[in-house]
């Protein structure tokens, strides 16, 4: 059986090996004898939300960020599609605050995102990067998961949101709230670099399990 992976703007957006989740994915889905085809989804490219089984979406700069901007648009109602029939989405860092409202840059830039959920980011002006090892306790699972984070953004959740998990060490969503990223369905939104599935073997098993489940529907 042939499991699909999209990529998207993964020539633009892959900071700190981010590519490593699908290739930890990959490796544990061939690993069940599984075929796996990956596509780079990227400007101008058309998002076929029936194709996939796995979409991922990784940070980047603020000047990418900037770039992926106006054609994320175009993606915003295949994309949402994808999300509420509850296909499996990952998004890490720039990924997860463009899922977002928008993404306010230190230099007073305003950066629109999807729009699909009401987190929105901010950059305070002289405010310090958050550059630390985290590790987070899954709202879910309870399972604990290890990554490294690297924004300026500070990101916050509307009240409606879940938390992906809750900050043990480490700064999360805005260094305050002890909020680290988003759930909702089987869409996440993140800020641990890690690579996360492939430092988070539990983590990779899940997402494998919800594959599998989506595949026998
Ligand atoms: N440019 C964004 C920030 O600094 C995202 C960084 C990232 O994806 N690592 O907040």
């Amino acid at each position: 059986m042939k499991i699909r992976l999209a990529h998207l703007y993964g020539n633009l957006l892959n900071t700190y090996g981010d590519v490593g989740n699908i290739m930890a994915l990959r490796y544990h889905l061939r690993k069940k004898g599984y075929e796996v085809e990956t596509d780079l989804i990227s400007l101008g490219d058309k998002f076929d939300n029936k194709k996939y089984d796995f979409v991922f979406f990784g940070g980047g700069q603020d000047y990418e960020q900037s770039i992926v901007e106006i054609d994320l648009f175009k993606k915003r109602d295949y994309l949402k599609e994808y999300i509420e029939s509850d296909g499996l989405f990952l998004s890490i860092c720039g990924g997860f605050q463009l899922l977002g409202d928008y993404y306010s840059t230190m230099d007073g830039k305003k950066i629109d995102g999807l729009k699909i959920f009401k987190h929105y980011t901010i950059n305070p002006k002289g405010s310090k990067r958050f550059i630390s090892n985290v590790k987070i306790e899954s709202t879910d699972s309870k399972e604990i998961y290890y990554g490294f984070e690297n924004h300026g953004g500070r990101t916050y959740l509307s009240k409606d949101q879940v938390p992906f998990g809750k900050v043990i060490e480490g700064n999360g969503n805005n260094g305050e709230d002890k909020t680290e990223g988003f759930v909702y369905k089987n869409t996440y939104g993140t800020y641990l670099h890690g690579p996360l599935l492939a430092r988070n073997e539990n983590l990779c098993d899940n997402f494998v399990k919800i594959i599998e489940k989506k595949l026998i529907k």
